[in-house]
């Protein structure tokens, strides 16, 4: 598997892991304000979407679209945030991200600036119940031929 020294993804985890498949692991990102914040990060060091096979792209996808689900099943966000970046980590990682129209940028991208206050309320119900969301996410991505 391509590792390259120096790269966050390679070299760490990058969050607390979730679930750990055998092309990409899922984590929880900790990232203020954003309580409902994952990562599906690919394991072998690829920059480009293109650069995956047309079946692991695939599987990836699918596990986007599994992280996802349960999110929205059991948060009820009002809208699933999905982004492969990677400007700052050319490492390739999904972004997914629960977003609720009382967070701190809705409806504006996660990275601009900010619109309201931060709700701590809302955002501790939100953690409460990442514990559910997590089992529910492992379940379903261990059910899978990941
Ligand atoms: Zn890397």
């Amino acid at each position: 598997m391509t590792r390259v020294q120096g790269c966050p993804l390679c070299d760490e985890t990058g969050g607390r892991l979730v679930h750990d498949a055998t092309k990409f692991r899922v984590i929880h990102a900790v990232e203020a304000g954003f309580p409902a914040f994952y990562r599906v990060v690919w394991k072998e060091h690829v920059a480009e979407w293109s650069e995956l096979s047309s079946a692991d792209r695939s599987l990836c996808m699918d596990a986007v679209a599994v992280v996802e689900q349960s999110l929205r099943d059991a948060l009820a966000p009002a809208k699933i945030n999905l982004a492969a970046l990677g400007n700052m980590v050319p490492h390739l990682h999904w972004h997914v991200i629960a977003r609720f129209d009382w967070d701190t940028r809705f409806p504006a991208p996660v990275w601009a600036p900010a619109q309201r206050e931060r709700d701590a309320a809302r955002e501790a119900a939100v953690e409460a119940a990442l514990p559910a969301v997590e089992r529910d996410m492992v379940q379903r991505l261990s059910s899978r031929s990941f």
